[in-house]
């Protein structure tokens, strides 16, 4: 597929409260949101015209604005409406949604209060898969990179804000400076946290393991692979801090996002030595498993 440029392409985009041409979803270069990382986002999948936990993804963005005190001006259900609004508008089935708020252009400055929360929706098809397919058929190289996760007390790396999402890009781009093609990040201290855009598990003798996600996005792929697993008869450790030196004994590594779906891990870069893992069997049997949930029955709309 050829590439398109994002802010130039046909289709529709939801902005403050309507569905407008895609090109006319335009801001102006004085919106906070450009200057000061006054933004919050998700980012969702739709299989067959129905978003994989919509309801979850709208409360994370509310949660998300509330942690970084932008006021909401939308609520949940509004939210959700938006969201099916620009899949029909489009006529997407199989489309990744940002939904996303962010504050406008009615000061400049650090204090916020004056700032008004804009809040859109957009939807494209072009991620079927978040990386590239070639590179997810081998596996994904990683590369343990300088920069860190902070402390919650610096940043709030529970919220899907854009702030957190400088370390991930400068990680990303370490990351290929290493010869790799995603970033392994540590914590402040040294501990496995996730990759640039999604949460990391290890196997080692039949045991799954992932990091406490006390100290980054606990991501709701990770939180639906620890369920299936656990149903699929897997003892799940999700309470531990995992040190690089025993990532690198797993037998097999993956990551878990909404983008990236489960992606199998066969090579970390780690202090200039390369550790190779084998794709699979868990890691497949896991996949197949959340690609048949997610293309099951829709959620049911809570009351
Ligand atoms: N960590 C980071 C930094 C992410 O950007 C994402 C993707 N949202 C995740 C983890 C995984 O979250 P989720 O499974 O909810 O998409």
């Amino acid at each position: 597929m050829t590439h398109l440029p994002f802010d130039d392409r046909d289709g529709f985009i939801y902005l403050d409260g309507k569905i407008i041409p895609w090109r006319e979803a335009q801001t102006h270069v004085l919106t906070h949101g450009l200057h000061y990382s006054s933004s919050v986002f998700e980012g969702e999948r739709a299989y067959g015209g129905n978003i994989f936990l919509s309801e979850k993804h709208s409360a994370r963005l509310i949660k998300s604005a509330e942690m970084v005190h932008m006021p909401m001006p939308v609520d949940l259900d509004a939210i959700e409406n938006a969201k099916r609004e620009v899949l029909e508008a489009n006529g997407f089935k199989d489309a990744y949604v940002r939904a996303f708020a962010y504050l406008g252009g009615e000061q400049m400055g650090i204090d916020t209060t004056k700032c008004v929360t804009h809040f859109a929706v957009a939807a494209w098809t072009d991620w079927q898969s978040y990386f590239d397919p070639a590179e997810r058929k081998k596996g994904l190289t990683l590369a343990t990179v300088p920069t860190r996760r902070p402390p919650p007390e610096c940043m709030r790396v529970h919220s899907k804000s854009a702030g957190n999402y400088q370390m991930s890009m400068i990680a990303k781009r370490e990351a290929h400076a290493l010869g790799a093609y995603d970033a392994l990040m540590l914590d402040w201290e040294g501990y496995v946290a996730e990759s640039s855009g999604a949460n990391i598990f290890m196997v080692k003798d039949g045991v799954i393991l992932t990091p406490n996600a006390d100290r980054f996005l606990n991501g709701l792929t990770r939180q639906t692979i620890i369920q299936i697993a656990r149903d699929n008869g897997y003892t799940v450790d999700d309470t531990q801090r995992i040190l690089p030196e025993e990532l690198i004994r797993a037998d097999e590594i993956f990551l878990t996002g909404t983008a990236a779906e489960i992606s199998l891990v066969s090579k970390i870069i780690h202090d200039g030595e390369e550790y190779s893992f084998g794709v699979g069997p868990v890691g497949l049997e896991l996949a197949s498993a959340y690609t048949d949930l997610v293309n099951s029955a829709p959620e049911p709309h809570s009351p």
